[in-house]
């Protein structure tokens, strides 16, 4: 087991793995359940926990332990490494949700969307064959601590608004998941927009949390939950700007999406600190141009305040996560 300088276990670790099963869930959507004896110690924090998945070479092969030796300065130096690797001979990475987690069986499910112009992980999946290696970046239980890789933090909120694409709905699943298993009191909308009527998965059911479904439309992704997300406007409990909300509202600045990540989110501390029981909180995750144009309509137009908003692209139209 790795250690850090202070000789506590690295939060963080590579999970050796192989697919176990990979079972079609939807025209769009296949679970990969990948099993491996590290997974025991695969720290389950539920809600949008993220990792990062190694993907193996044309050949097959994943890098060797070795590649992962922590340095006791830098627990993840083998990032560096792989950095200033060429593109061709390194193992591709990308970023995915826990969907769902079994430490007692060894295995963890991941919900790929299988997208046109595929990438690495797309092609992984569609591809996928029991025995299949990966190598999974995530936490680690033995660390102790915070759970890294999660952004849902509503704070005391008892209203909540998850709005996402396909790529979200693994996230929104195991969000609904966790809210279940804590005993979340409250109410809210889920608002999601799928490929296809098909790939409205069967998602836990929360009694407060009302699904709406919308299907990609001919104007293209991410336009008909755009405007679902308008017509709901009117419903949700969004306080009218305060002196301190219309400032923020008033300093709001546009995101570059062709040259930043949109990631806008506070961390467990802050959320605690600032979202009441009466304020929405709102995750948005998917594409970066519709979660820019939600962001808009948001924080900019209804004046939201921006501490109870966590606007997330996962990824963006025409780019690799990579590029
Ligand atoms: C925190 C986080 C959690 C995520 N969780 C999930 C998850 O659980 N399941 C999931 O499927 N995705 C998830 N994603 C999104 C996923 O990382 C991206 O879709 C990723 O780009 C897919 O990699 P790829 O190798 O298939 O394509 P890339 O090599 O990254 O891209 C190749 C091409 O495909 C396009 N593309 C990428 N994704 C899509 C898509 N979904 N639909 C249409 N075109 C696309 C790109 O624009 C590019 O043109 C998550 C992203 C983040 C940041």
């Amino acid at each position: 087991m790795e250690h850090q300088a202070n000789n506590q276990p690295v939060p963080l670790i590579p999970f050796r793995v192989s697919v176990a099963r990979a079972e079609t869930l939807s025209p769009h959507f296949k679970r990969i359940v990948f099993q491996g004896p590290d997974l025991k110690i695969f720290a389950d924090a539920g809600y949008d926990e993220r990792i990062k998945i190694l993907l193996p070479l044309p050949d097959g092969s994943v890098p060797p332990p070795s590649f992962f030796e922590a340095t006791p300065e830098d627990p993840l130096a083998w990032y560096q490494q792989w950095k200033t690797m060429p593109a061709g001979s390194r193992n591709p990475l990308r970023t995915y949700t826990v969907r769902k987690v079994r430490p007692e069986s060894e295995q963890i499910d991941v919900d790929f969307v299988i997208h046109d112009h595929a990438g690495p992980a797309g092609a992984f999946a569609e591809a996928a064959r029991p025995g299949d290696q990966a190598i999974i970046i995530g936490p680690n239980a033995q660390a102790g601590g915070p759970v890294a890789g999660m952004d849902f933090h509503p704070g005391q909120s008892r209203h909540l608004l998850l709005v996402g694409d396909e790529t979200a709905v693994p996230a929104i699943g195991a969000i609904m998941d966790s809210l279940i298993r804590d005993h979340w009191q409250g109410e809210g909308v889920a608002l999601i927009e799928v490929p296809t009527e098909e790939d409205r998965l069967p998602l836990p059911e929360h009694e407060g949390i009302r699904i709406i479904w919308t299907t990609c439309d001919e104007s293209g992704h991410g336009h008909a939950l755009t405007e679902a997300m308008r017509n709901l406007l009117d419903d949700l409990p969004i306080h009218p700007p305060t002196a301190a909300t219309a400032e923020s509202s008033k300093e709001f600045t546009e995101v570059d999406i062709d040259k930043e990540l949109l990631w806008e989110t506070a961390d467990a501390a802050q959320a605690d600190a600032s979202i009441y029981a009466d304020d929405l909180y709102a995750w948005i995750a998917g594409e970066a141009a519709t979660v820019r144009e939600l962001r808009r309509m948001l924080v900019r137009d209804q004046g939201m305040d921006r501490r109870s908003v966590s606007f997330m692209g996962y990824w963006r139209q025409g780019r690799s996560e990579m590029s």
